[in-house]
């Protein structure tokens, strides 16, 4: 089966748990939501098979055997083909995905940041994995505690709060201050910051 490939860059992750990894991000295309705040852009896309999107991983890598399929939601394409082509080409595989789908066996670390309670979100937001290794949770201070909260238990190793990146730099410096003294009265989580952005990288 192919894969819709929207685009294939090498550079640091910027968010979360392997902030500053050098990784190839591998762009599935569309999404299964739309969220008021995507940046993604969903249109066009390269149809490739599994053993081309990871020579084409290859032409990128250099030393680095670390993939990371983001999207959109890479779970709409992503299947055991190219898992099993990413491992034999001895790549670790990061996933990004908003947890709506299964997704297949084998992806090395599930980042889950979920949608369910984003305001305005047009979808069926509804999360039904069960685990991740990572949950990155996007926060503007609107999210009631009780749900704030179920997060904070959802079985992930880690937990992120990520502010939201909106248009408005004064509401964005209120939406980092709110998130960081929301993390300092609830210390089981920990700041998720877009450095990519910060830093003018992919
Ligand atoms: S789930 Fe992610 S990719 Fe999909 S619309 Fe929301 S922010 Fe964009």
């Amino acid at each position: 089966m192919s894969v819709k490939v929207n685009e294939i860059f090498y550079s640091l992750q910027g968010e979360g748990f392997w902030t500053g990894t050098p990784m190839v991000f591998v762009r599935l295309s569309g999404c299964n939501l739309r969220c008021p705040f995507c940046d993604t852009d969903h249109a066009g896309y390269e149809e490739l098979s599994a053993d081309e999107v990871v020579l084409k991983a290859l032409a990128l890598a250099g030393d680095c055997r670390r993939i990371c399929l983001t999207g959109g939601e890479p779970s709409l394409h992503a299947d055991a083909a190219l898992v099993t082509a990413f491992h034999e080409a001895g790549f670790h595989l990061h996933m990004e995905t908003n947890g709506t789908r299964p997704l297949p066996a084998g992806i090395d670390w599930v980042t889950l940041s979920p949608k369910e309670d984003v305001p305005g979100l047009v979808g069926n937001g509804r999360v039904v994995l069960e685990q991740a290794d990572e949950l990155k949770l996007v926060f503007d201070g609107s999210l009631p505690e009780e749900r704030l909260e179920y997060w904070r238990e959802f079985p992930a190793t880690w937990h992120f709060l990520q502010p939201c990146d909106v248009s408005d730099p004064a509401r964005n410096r209120e939406i980092l201050r709110q998130t960081i003294a929301y993390i300092e009265s609830h210390p089981s989580w920990r700041l998720s910051l877009q450095t990519h952005k910060t830093l003018g990288i992919r």
